[in-house]
């Protein structure tokens, strides 16, 4: 994604280059949805202030869809300016909390050592462990492991949007996996996936990738397509 922008009514993408994380304006209050990387928490504060008119510490809730390091780089900074609750899936709990090494492949893990020497984060201690079903604002939490033990997605029934983490991709008009590298654990992937095409969906937000903004439902069932083959 290019600049930050409202990208459909109370939707607010602040991703740059290659990590998308998003403001949802809620009821009144504003969600984050992921921090991306380290070093965004006065991007997001001036987005807040300056385009929303609005208080950081409006941010009462942080959702993490995972906890890889490009989703939670700006966590600890972000929390403590906005003091909002933290919100993620048990089971990728610790490596915020700072209790284990990264859960990720060998790749992710590099990575995470080269922002480590860069950057340090600290740990965060979430005030809300996520299940399954779940609510936060409008929206519902599914549990979808695979990339991660405690990925998530987030959906809203009413205007039929589902935040995917880093489940999925979107590219040259279709949806595409992470890539087998990045694939934690491949047969629950793929239950996850199959899991989505339970809800109905238009519009579809990813980590890293454009959105799509309708025919959500489409896609994915044409990606569950080709787990047969
Ligand atoms: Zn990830
Ligand atoms: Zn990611």
């Amino acid at each position: 994604m290019g600049e930050n922008m409202e990208i459909m009514p109370g939707i607010h993408n602040l991703g740059g280059k290659s990590v998308n994380y998003y403001l949802v304006e809620d009821d009144g209050e504003i969600i984050l949805i992921d921090t991306g990387l380290p070093g965004n928490s006065s991007k997001i504060v001036d987005y807040v202030e300056k385009t929303l008119k609005r208080k950081p510490q409006d941010i009462k809730t942080i959702v993490i869809t995972h906890s890889h390091f490009d989703h939670v780089g700006s966590l600890s900074k972000i929390k403590e300016i906005t003091g909002a609750q933290v919100a993620i899936h048990p089971a990728d709990a610790d490596y915020i909390q700072g209790k284990s090494e990264h859960i990720g492949g060998a790749i992710i893990n590099a990575i995470i050592k080269l922002y480590g020497a860069i950057y340090r984060t600290k740990p965060v201690e979430p005030e809300i462990l996520l299940k399954e079903g779940d609510m936060i604002g409008e929206y519902k939490v599914i549990h979808t492991p695979g990339h991660s033990p405690g990925s998530i997605c987030l959906y809203d029934p009413e205007k039929k949007v589902m935040f995917l983490g880093d489940n999925l991709q979107y590219k040259e008009g279709k949806l595409e996996s992470p890539g087998e590298k990045l694939i934690l654990e491949p047969e629950k992937y793929e239950e996850s996936m199959k899991k989505l095409l339970n809800y109905d969906i238009e519009v579809i937000f990813t980590g890293h990738t454009e959105p799509v903004l309708s025919g959500g439902n489409e896609l994915l069932r044409n990606f569950v397509g080709t787990f047969e083959k």
